[in-house]
């Protein structure tokens, strides 16, 4: 067989590898067209090889549409707080043109903690990031690579608060970030939150 590298759903009514019970009970995914596993175990904190364990799925790329997926394999140690739709926790702010990955974690995150976060600075274009090293180079402003240099450039980088509170400083947020891949890499700035 042919692996294409992506997974994918196969039409409901084929024979589910994962067990259908009632849906909508805590710890429980019902899977969507268009999920994969990977895609899920991000969402949810975990990895794929927990997933597939704790539901008995053989073959990973192969997860069925309207079967339900128990979450009991989630890294974390309380229950996820609610699916992505009509969860709490949201990042708002300066998102768009972040990479995928770090967009991702963040979404994750966020609903992990069940908190919004705030991206004050996102995605910056090589005039932006002119200003804020201009701005440095005055003293009137936070550390900011030479414009062409920033991962803030690429999408690579987001200055992230909850509340007022720098990311990395929100109590369980290092942890929980941690798990979704998630770092902080620069020295004194517990707001700037790259993807590994
Ligand atoms: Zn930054």
């Amino acid at each position: 067989m042919t692996r294409t590298g992506g997974s994918r759903v196969a039409p409901a009514g084929a024979a589910a590898p994962a067990t259908a019970t009632a849906s909508g009970a805590p710890g429980d995914h019902t899977i969507q067209r268009g999920d994969t596993l990977s895609a899920l175990a991000r969402r949810f904190g975990t990895t794929v090889d927990a997933l597939a364990a704790a539901n008995g799925i053989a073959n990973p790329d192969l997860i069925i549409a309207g079967a339900t997926l128990h979450l009991v394999g989630a890294a974390s140690t309380t229950p996820p707080a609610a699916p992505a739709s009509g969860g709490v926790g949201r990042v708002v702010g300066r998102t768009t043109g972040l990479r995928p990955d770090l967009a991702g974690s963040l979404d994750a995150l966020s609903r992990e903690l069940g908190v919004t976060i705030s991206v004050i600075s996102g995605n910056r274009t090589l005039k932006e990031q002119a200003l804020l090293y201009e701005k440095y180079r005055k003293g009137t402003g936070n550390l900011a690579a030479k414009p062409g240099t920033s991962n803030h450039e690429r999408g690579q980088a987001a200055d992230a608060y909850v509340d007022a509170v720098p990311l990395a400083k929100v109590p369980g947020a290092a942890a929980a970030a941690a798990r979704l891949g998630l770092h902080f890499p620069v020295n004194g700035e517990a707001w700037h939150v790259e993807h590994v």
